[in-house]
């Protein structure tokens, strides 16, 4: 089924979010790279059901994300405090070993804290300058004008 996938205000910290909605149902899926929020949405959940998407909410307390030399993109998003941070760490480190790409952080109580790595370029903008920014380079999503374009 066709979905568009654009950027939105993540819920939780403000920042950009993924949103990927299945606009002919109404279902939308949102993560957040930057805090690891995730949800399902929709304003019809039994339909939403029906189609095979189960509504839910997750708080997010931080992103682990690894690149490995090939591209290859592994994302953990943290649904409660991570008691394993020195295994992310490792497995951050044996993917990307210069940290170029990847990073490690934690987010509690609206406080980012990074523990490894270099964040996306992106990372720290408040939602509305993450916007402007891409309105600015990508300019309008064809046929879905005023849904903002995403990149990390
Ligand atoms: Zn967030």
């Amino acid at each position: 089924m066709a979905s568009i996938m654009y950027a939105a205000e993540c819920p939780q910290c403000g920042r950009s979010a993924f949103a990927d909605n299945y606009y002919k149902i109404d279902v939308t899926y949102i993560h957040c790279r930057r805090c690891g929020y995730n949800a399902v949405t929709s304003r019809n959940p039994e339909e939403a059901r029906r189609y095979g998407h189960d509504v839910h909410e997750n708080p997010g307390y931080g992103v682990c994300l690894s690149i490995t030399k090939e591209g290859h993109l592994e994302m953990t998003l943290f649904n409660c405090f991570p008691v394993d941070v020195e295994q992310c760490k490792a497995e951050i480190l044996a993917t990307d070993p210069e940290l170029k790409k990847s990073f490690l952080v934690t987010y509690t109580e609206g406080v980012f804290e990074i523990i490894l790595g270099t964040p996306f370029e992106n990372f720290h903008l408040p939602f509305k300058e993450y916007a402007e920014k891409m309105y600015e380079k990508h300019g309008d999503i064809e046929g879905f004008e005023g849904l903002v374009p995403i990149e990390n």
